[in-house]
């Protein structure tokens, strides 16, 4: 491997030290979704003014090489790769030295119970990488608090009734948004902020429930094809699945952190409209040893320095370094 970035791809998807691995021991995975992604397009590389609407994905996905696993190592240079990408991303690294963010600390590598079997810890995390979207990781975590509390397992949310999980993980959701929207709209009427959001919240958990009760004996599939077919469940949640769950690195699961540092940092070629082009993006140059860190890097990052508005330049290290701080 070169200093300019030769990089090699590892043919066969294998545990990182960084991700909690859930496989149990002789527990056979048994392997299965629409697409759904927060898009947060824009049209130039500058800080991002305003938070963009979110809007459904149809995903096509296909298998990493991770997932084939098959064939031998290969070396393969990138045809592509940012300039200062290694000094920006050490940067990072020591600005994210604490390890206090709120994803440090509540993410979905610490929202299952430990003392789970390794299928019902799965299924946990699948779980709360669920309730996490377009959530504050805050009110994701008291929402699973509340959950386990009952015991969190498939059959414990196919027994419990719509209404009942709809008020155990209130206010999960977009109910922000939604209640924003209906009102603008004169529609909503008198019901609870949101509750068009939170319902859909619940069917997705309902149904996916179902599913892995019925075809995959309570377990989560261990692929991302099958996981992204799962409803509710969109690409950044099959790879943080794949990699919390299974140990497993299928990709770099990109979210509205990640897509809107990697464009201000310019890590894409051209700007990107949305998370999944970006992840496709940053797959074609990112050393591969680097895709499971990326994510807790950069999410935590966007949560403490590089806010969406009024990002923290001032206090960043990449600041002679980034083409975005310039306009600032
Ligand atoms: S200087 Fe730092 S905080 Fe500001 S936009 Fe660039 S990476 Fe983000």
């Amino acid at each position: 491997m070169n200093a300019a970035g030769v990089r090699m791809v590892v043919t066969r998807a294998r545990s990182r030290g960084t991700g909690a691995s859930l496989q149990g021991g002789g527990e056979k995975a048994a392997p299965l979704r629409s697409g759904e992604a927060a898009a947060e397009g824009r049209k130039s590389y500058g800080p991002v003014k305003r938070q963009r609407k979110a809007r459904r994905l149809s995903v096509a996905y296909e298998a990493s090489e991770g997932e084939k696993g098959e064939g031998p190592e290969r070396l393969q240079a990138p045809s592509w790769e940012p300039q200062d990408w290694r000094l920006q991303l050490d940067n990072i690294r020591t600005m994210r030295s604490g390890k206090d963010a709120p994803v440090d600390l509540l993410g979905a590598e610490h929202c299952f119970d430990p003392s789970a079997s390794p299928k019902v810890r799965r299924y946990q995390v699948l779980l709360s990488l669920m309730l996490s979207s377009q959530t504050k990781d805050q009110v994701t975590a008291g929402a699973m608090q509340r959950l386990r509390a009952r015991g969190l397992t498939v059959d414990s949310i196919l027994q419990t009734d719509d209404s009942t999980l709809g008020a155990l993980i209130y206010p999960v959701g977009f109910w922000r948004k939604v209640s924003r929207r209906l009102s603008s709209c004169g529609v909503g009427g008198g019901g609870l902020p949101g509750q068009a959001s939170l319902a859909s919240k619940v069917k997705y958990i309902k149904q996916t429930s179902e599913i892995l009760q019925q075809r995959y004996g309570g377990d989560i599939p261990a692929s991302v094809a099958e996981l992204v077919a799962l409803p509710g469940v969109g690409p950044k949640m099959a790879h943080l699945a794949m990699a919390v769950a299974w140990g497993t690195v299928s990709g770099i699961a990109v979210d509205t952190h990640v897509h809107r540092i990697a464009n201000r940092l310019r890590w894409t070629k051209k700007a990107t409209r949305s998370p999944e082009d970006t992840r496709r993006a940053l797959e074609e140059w990112l050393p591969r040893e680097l895709w499971r860190e990326i994510n807790g890097l950069l999410v935590g990052f966007g949560q403490q320095t590089c806010l969406p508005v009024h990002p923290r330049c001032q206090a960043c290290l990449n600041r002679a370094l980034c083409p975005a701080a310039r306009g600032l």
